[in-house]
């Protein structure tokens, strides 16, 4: 599925929002909301610890970029209260294609899901399993792009 989505060969809501030499940007087609970004080698890594080392050099300062847009652009009516980066990438107990999630925390989500934050939430929204709506993703991957074009 991954690699799918990152080849082009499954549909993907909002498109590309970032491709850099060795890792890609895209929204994230799971139930955990408007504005989650998944950061992916466009290799097919399973492990942290399987990365090469330009494909490590540029994690770091990629997922500081990525959550500084996922933070401006999430901010507003709904509050962002924090960005989580998370990777799990462990489906089945298989590993699987390496995906950071970048997703805004946003009081309105929480609120909703009962006080539930950090894993519990992301627990309960997939319980939930409320797809985001499509033209408010097309809309956030417009904005992110714009910004991490800058
Ligand atoms: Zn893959």
């Amino acid at each position: 599925m991954a690699c799918g989505l990152a080849a082009g060969t499954v549909p993907l809501p909002g498109g590309t929002v970032l491709r850099t030499a060795h890792w890609t940007v895209e929204h994230c087609v799971g139930p955990l909301g408007v504005g989650t970004l998944l950061v992916k080698p466009l290799r097919h890594v399973t492990g942290v610890d399987g990365l090469s080392p330009d494909e490590a050099a540029e994690m770091g300062p990629l997922l500081t970029r990525v959550s500084a847009a996922v933070r401006a652009c999430a901010e507003g009516v709904d509050g962002c209260e924090q960005v989580y980066v998370c990777l799990w990438s462990h489906a089945g107990r298989e590993p699987g294609h390496l995906h950071f999630v970048v997703q805004p925390a946003r009081t309105s989500d929480i609120d909703r899901h009962g006080g539930a934050y950090g894993p519990a939430l992301q627990a309960a929204m997939f319980r939930a399993g409320e797809q985001p709506d499509p033209a408010a993703v097309e809309a956030f991957c417009r904005r992110a792009r714009a910004l991490l074009r800058d």
